[in-house]
């Protein structure tokens, strides 16, 4: 008689009670036992890890999430730890997400007999209705994906609604940017199978009589029409931005002439185009060197003639110096964030006369970059990849910027400082950044922000004499600092994670 064999490891239970803060190696060494070696490979090849080993921002399974809650006829479904899907609902609905999540339970039984998988199966076929849907997202989160719920049984297809299942845990992406590409992955690679079996669902709008540029990363939405613009006289057009906004966009994206990797990071998307034989130019329409150099790249992947793209140069070039000079930024300015598209933020100050010192990015390296790289440090400016808040901690300390650019925890610790800071993702993600509206488009928000120093000088003063640390507040007597059972409390964690291992290895 043939044994029935679960997929589920017998320990699956010892995963549910950790999470982005526990081991990640303890998870990545239960995933694996538990048939996620190749995804997890994939992924550590996508998005190689950094100086840390876990998100040191939101978890990553939010920029997937957003992916899907910003489809049209899309549903998204979660299967992790409900303090996880509080979590990302909580933070879906606070960026204005207007859709419903839906969430499969479990607890240790579920988890471990298997029944998780029932049930999430159960849960997609009840949704599964082609009248409200053209597809079905299901995530694993940290446990589920440690636990090996293999998702990858799921049926491709129910009543004409596509079934995508994805492993989103935070031991495995390492930001919620490279999450996006995840699921755009998946997408596209879903949506290039359907291509090549036969005809696909044309453009809302019909297709375009040119050929098209498709654009790789989110972007402020006046960007990909400003984009158009500047390649209408090469005789092309823009297609749409990947991550999309309905299923059939995936077809036109695929159905391009050259893909612009405006993020950089989106490895499982360019690995989709390439399969589709379309080739990938890497930086953006950014500030006068950058726009130029990017419609050079953009001719010659889409064999424009020369003519045209002079023509395209002549039109656009002079607006955007003009621009930049109409609108100019003075101060030593600090940039670092999450979205993946810091270098270029980083060029548009430097054209516009900022003095850039650093740009940090949590998203890995790749050579769709290399470009912007190479023109920053070609400036002095040091480009970290990967970097870690204490490498964006660490360079507004020593270059003391008029100006720290950067994420929440970087932000609270320059206006401690009184150094003048705006949040990357809030206000200079939220504004265009390409050709001649993007030229200046940052220069309002930074000055403004430049000039408000003299305000955090005199915040600074009067709060002066109210404690930092643990002695912040008015105190009868200072509270007394105790570093030593800070270190003794370290001593002991370091003696219980080795004990662990070694249990572990037996
Ligand atoms: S799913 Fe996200 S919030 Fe939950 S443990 Fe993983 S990284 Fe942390």
């Amino acid at each position: 008689m043939n044994e029935i064999v679960s997929p589920f490891p017998k320990d699956a239970s010892k995963v549910q009670a950790t999470g982005c803060h526990a081991g990640a190696d303890e998870m990545l060494r239960a995933a694996q036992a538990a048939g996620k070696s190749e995804t997890l490979e994939r992924y550590a090849q996508d998005y190689p890890k950094g100086p840390h080993d876990q998100p040191q921002s939101m978890c990553p399974a939010f920029g997937s999430l957003r992916v899907g809650l910003r489809m049209r006829r899309t549903a998204t479904i979660l299967s992790g730890s409900a303090c996880c899907v509080y979590g990302l609902t909580f933070t879906s609905h606070f960026y204005g997400a207007k859709r419903t999540v839906g969430y499969v339970p479990f607890n240790s039984e579920t988890l471990v007999t298997g029944k998780l998988f029932e049930d999430i199966r159960e849960a997609v076929f009840q949704m599964a209705d082609p009248a409200l849907y053209d597809t079905i997202v299901i995530t694993n989160l940290c446990v589920p994906t440690a636990s090996g719920v293999p998702l990858q049984l799921l049926p491709k297809e129910i009543n004409g609604v596509r079934i995508i299942g994805i492993d989103v845990p935070g031991f495995g992406v390492p930001t919620h940017a490279e999450a996006k590409d995840v699921l755009a992955g998946a997408m596209l690679h879903y949506a290039r199978t359907e291509a090549e079996r036969g005809p696909v669902q044309a453009p809302r709008g019909g297709r375009s009589g040119r050929p098209t540029v498709t654009l790789l990363g989110e972007m402020f939405p006046a960007d990909p029409m400003g984009i158009g613009a500047m390649l209408e006289p090469m005789g092309l057009g823009a297609g749409p931005v990947v991550p999309t906004r309905e299923w059939r966009e995936l077809y036109s994206a695929l159905d391009c002439a050259a893909v612009a990797a405006i993020h950089p990071f989106y490895k499982a998307s360019i690995r989709e185009f390439e399969a589709a034989g379309r080739s990938v130019v890497g930086s953006g329409p950014v500030g006068r060197d950058g726009t130029a150099a990017w419609l050079e790249a953009i001719g010659a992947a889409c064999g424009v003639a020369r003519d045209k793209v002079d023509a395209a140069q002549n039109r656009f070039l002079p607006a955007i110096s003009s621009a930049l000079a109409a609108t100019p930024i003075k101060g030593r300015i600090t940039v670092s964030g999450y979205e993946g598209s810091e270098l270029l933020v980083a060029r548009l100050l430097i054209e516009s006369g900022a003095d850039v010192r650093y740009v940090g990015t949590a998203c890995g390296r790749t050579i769709w970059s290399d470009i912007d790289r190479q023109w920053l440090e070609a400036k002095g400016v040091q480009v970290v990849y990967r970097a870690s808040l204490e490498q964006d901690l660490a360079a507004v300390h020593e270059y003391k910027p008029d100006l720290a650019i950067g994420t929440t925890p970087v932000v609270q610790k320059a206006k401690e400082q009184a150094i003048p800071s705006l949040y990357f993702t809030n206000l200079v993600s939220a504004r265009p950044l390409f050709g001649p509206s993007g030229a200046g488009s940052l220069a309002t928000v930074v000055n403004a922000a430049i000039a408000g120093k003299a305000r955090f000088d005199e915040m600074k003063d009067f709060f002066e004499g109210v404690g930092t640390g643990h002695a912040s507040g008015v105190w009868q007597d200072a509270p007394k600092d105790r570093p030593e059972f800070r270190e003794a409390f370290r001593r002991k964690m370091e003696k219980a994670a080795a004990s662990r291992n070694v249990e572990d290895a037996i």
